[in-house]
This record gives C-alpha cells, structure tokens and sequence, in this order.
C-alpha cells in the first residue's frame, strides 16, 4: 500500500500575500514529500501495508506495535497533517453550510468568531518548539487542541478536524522570520471562519 500525499490544491501563489508562494513550494515539496517518501520507504512491507489510508494507521495507532509508533507519529504524522492543512484553505469560494454550520457553533460557544481566534493564537504562541494547533469537532462541540511534533487528534480518535495551524518555523519562516504570531493572525484570511 502505497499513503500518498494530496495533489496540491491550488497554484504555490495563492496564498500570498499571507503565505508566500516559496515557502508553499518548499513546505510542499521538500517537506511534505519528505514525509511522505519517509513513511512509505519504511513501512512498505510491515504490519502497516493492513490499512487502507493513512486516517486508518493514525485512527489505530494505539494498536500499532511499539516498532512502529515512532515512524507512524513522526513521518505518518507529517503526511497527514499536511493533507489536512492544503485542504483548508478557502480561495475564491463561498463557505460550505457545513462551515457556516461550524461557525454558528462557534459563536455560541465561545462567544464569538474573535474569541476563538484569540483563543487558537493564545494556543499556538505557547506551544513551545514545533508543533500544530487544532479545533476538532466532538459531539457538536468545538475544542482547541494542541500538539507537538507531528502528533495530531487522529491518533487520538479525534477525525473530524476543522483546523490545523502548522506551527513549525519551516511554515512561516522565510516570510515571518520568527513571529509565529504574525503568521498566526494573517493565516485567518484564507480560513473559513468568518
Ligand atoms: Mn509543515
């Protein structure tokens, strides 16, 4: 079984002037891909050729053999959380009623849209070193997580995902230098929650 990375959604310059098109091209091809060749290279041939898609390795980490873990957390973890992450972005397009659904949600549980974006970037300046922050969707509730490395809420069961911030400096280095808070609050005009 073959976990591949997604086809990039839209040009290299389409996020810009947010996120600049040669760190989408970097981000995309070297580290993604990285992942991704990583991944594939290592687990081709073990227990992990059993499941059909990436969200299945993740959704079963706990039962995953300590062997493995590793690779899956890091290289896994790489490969899917950049799926999610070039998926979300929202260019030229109305929001989906799912999304105006989540936004309703929202705004009656955190107040409003701005509460929950402060709340995120609260999350993301404090994670210390590399990381991602996340909302997920639970039972209708909306929860802010974070994560280090490339660990993500699959492995923890958490599958319906709404937003992924990447925190790793390789993200928003080559424009922002080191103020991830800059990059935090400009990646909201290609997000969906308005
Ligand atoms: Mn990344």
């Amino acid at each position: 079984m073959q976990f591949k990375k997604i086809d990039l959604p839209f040009e290299y310059d389409a996020l810009e002037p947010y996120i600049d098109s040669k760190t989408v091209d970097i981000h995309y091809n070297k580290h993604h891909t990285g992942y991704e060749t990583k991944f594939n290279t290592e687990g081709k041939g073990t227990e992990l050729d059993k499941y059909d898609s990436i969200e299945q390795v993740m959704i079963n980490y706990d039962s995953i053999s300590d062997e493995y873990k590793k690779l899956v957390r890091n290289a896994g973890g790489g490969l899917i959380n950049h799926n999610f992450y070039w998926s979300q972005f929202v260019i030229n397009r109305e929001l989906t009623p799912e999304e105006l659904e989540n936004n309703n949600l929202i705004k009656e549980q955190f107040g409003s849209i701005q509460n929950f974006k402060d709340e995120v970037e609260k999350e993301g300046l404090s994670l210390f070193g590399s990381g991602w922050v996340w909302a997920v969707k639970e039972n209708n509730k909306i929860k802010i997580i974070k994560t280090i490395n490339q660990e993500n809420p699959w492995m923890s069961k958490m599958s319906n995902v709404i937003l992924g911030i990447d925190v790793w400096e390789h993200a928003y280095y080559l424009k922002y230098q080191s103020n991830r808070k800059e990059y935090i609050s400009n990646i909201w005009h290609l997000l969906p929650f308005k």
